[in-house]
């Protein structure tokens, strides 16, 4: 691997909520150099610059499926629900979703607000 000026910069995935930034290396549901893997989403992904298995792989985030925003995986930025949701569109349609899904965001709520008086 040789870098060159002329090589065109990496794409940068970006996170519309937090920010997060990091190139990746493709998008889509089945990433190559892998055997097996189908993704259950369309998402960005990036190799695992930490590992020498050309299997292995980060997934950065996806587009939300409802006003496709770039989101990270992250929990404070998407939900996956059989499809991807940023956590603004969660927080809109929050009636939509089951009780299930609306009790694990309250008790993540609950315990990563800090106590303020
Ligand atoms: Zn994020
Ligand atoms: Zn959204």
């Amino acid at each position: 691997m040789s870098e060159s000026k002329t090589e065109p910069p990496p794409t940068l995935f970006i996170c519309d909520l937090c920010g997060l930034n990091s190139p990746f290396s493709y998008y889509g549901q089945k990433p190559p150099n892998t055997r097996a893997i189908v993704l259950l989403e369309e998402c960005f992904v990036a190799k695992d610059p930490f590992s020498p298995d050309k299997e292995k792989f980060l997934i950065l985030g996806s587009c939300c499926s409802l006003c496709d925003k770039c989101v990270c995986v992250g929990a404070d930025c998407s939900l996956f629900y059989t499809k991807r949701f940023c956590m603004q569109c969660v927080n809109q349609h929050l009636d939509q979703f089951p009780h299930q899904i609306r009790a694990e965001l309250a008790k993540r709520r609950q315990s990563s607000s800090t106590t303020v008086s």
